[in-house]
């Protein structure tokens, strides 16, 4: 079977769009990675309308449960009314409005960073950094597992890119050694991996950049909210702000809004304003989402019970998978990979648990490598006890089924 994520073959007779779209799409059918939207009335919570049916949802990443929290919803509301609708511009021209300049500043505190840029999302924000730190000539060193923008990033830059096994400090000592010549080298990784849900061992990451003199870039898009005193996240956790020179952070997970930052020095926020293209020539975010992502952070702070019930839950939910036979590994965060295998096979469980009310996206390739396709569990600190439990039965029952 031809490779349905390849590129057009180029020499091939041309063909009206719509019969090439066709064309493609029966190779990506046949493959059984066919993406589809599903339609989701009202908010993202534990219990959600899809597609006209009530079901559990089990793959948002409304982590703390503060996207329809009262708080958040009022600061969005009244930035609409103070601020108007939209940014309207690039933050260049005009589009740098006083709620992007407060959101900024409590973003410096909350990480302990001297500075924080406000990107339009998070795709951008690992885009905007990675080539404005590096170009032709210089090295990435960059983990298998990372996400999709951080890997774009690293081909945009046109820097060589060397690729460590998932979290192999030893293998990336040895590329910082063959790398030694290098004038730059960009070391980057997640610190909780958003398909696997573990975590980076940044404290040893972090020494072997020290060491080497080379930079380091952590994407917190999964850990920040969660971990750290504060919820700032893992590198706060493990109070290595001083070392890790670039910290990437979403606002549309954890913090229930939209969009990115960039923390780190004055003069890193400062070349990112001057070289990163993906900051330059966008819009800025509407006041709205700036407002939510800033009250979202102050309850993020104020009440980090809902990272501890939600850690506590996603331990349960880890457990009574392995008691139902399922190779569910160590729980580090609040993402569980229930790993299947083949696409069909993911797709196919995915669906029988959908029949029985739960809604778990299967997540195949190109996301994960292949022969890795997984039920990607995401939990909510809204998720109850009973939730959990009834989440466990239904895919120990449908994995069981397709697998055995
Ligand atoms: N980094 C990681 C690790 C992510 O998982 C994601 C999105 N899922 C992003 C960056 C991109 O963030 P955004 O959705 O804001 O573009």
């Amino acid at each position: 079977m031809t490779d349905p994520l390849r590129k057009p073959d180029l020499r091939a007779p041309r063909l009206p769009l719509d019969k090439a779209a066709r064309a493609a799409l029966d190779d990506i059918d046949s493959a059984g990675l066919r993406r589809s939207l599903r339609l989701i009335d009202g908010c993202q919570d534990p219990e959600v309308t899809i597609d006209g049916r009530d079901l559990l949802l089990l793959c948002s990443n409304n982590y703390l449960g503060l996207a329809s929290h009262p708080d958040v919803r009022a600061a969005a509301e009244a930035a609409i009314r103070r601020y108007g609708t939209s940014a309207v511009s690039s933050r260049l021209i005009s589009g740098h409005m006083r709620a992007h300049e407060d959101l900024e500043k409590r973003l410096a505190v909350w990480k302990g960073t001297e500075s924080a840029l406000v990107f339009s999302t998070g795709y951008q924000a690992n885009v905007g950094a990675i080539t404005s730190l590096v170009r032709r000539g210089d090295v990435v060193i960059s983990d298998e597992l990372n996400h999709a923008s951080i890997i774009d990033g690293c081909r945009l830059s046109r820097a060589h890119t060397a690729i460590y096994r998932h979290n192999d400090v030893e293998q990336l000592r040895s590329l910082l050694v063959e790398h030694g010549d290098a004038s730059r080298v960009l070391v980057i990784t997640e610190s909780v991996f958003s398909m696997d849900g573990d975590k980076a061992p940044l404290v040893e990451i972090a020494a072997a950049c020290h060491e080497h003199g080379a930079w380091l870039m952590v994407d917190e898009a999964h850990a920040a909210g969660i971990f750290g005193s504060n919820g700032a996240g893992l590198v706060s956790e493990l109070d290595l702000q001083s070392e890790v020179d670039v910290i990437v952070g979403t606002l549309g997970k954890a913090l229930a809004s939209f969009g990115a930052y960039v923390a780190g020095s004055h003069a890193l926020t400062d070349l990112l304003i001057n070289r990163a293209r993906s900051f330059i020539f966008t819009t800025g975010l509407p006041p709205s989402a700036v407002a939510a992502a800033h009250a979202a952070i102050d309850i993020t702070e104020r009440e980090r019970e809902r990272s501890t019930s939600l850690l506590v839950r996603a331990h349960r939910l880890g457990e009574l998978l392995r008691d139902g036979g399922l190779a569910v590994p160590q729980v580090e965060s609040q993402i569980l990979p229930v790993v299947i295998g083949e696409a069909e096979t993911t797709v196919a469980v995915m669906r029988g648990l959908l029949d029985d009310g739960i809604y778990v996206a299967a997540i195949r390739p190109p996301t994960v490598p292949r022969g890795t396709s997984r039920l990607r569990v995401s939990l909510m600190a809204t998720h109850t006890d009973a939730h959990i439990e009834r989440a466990a039965t239904a895919i120990i029952d449908h994995v069981h089924r397709h697998t055995h």
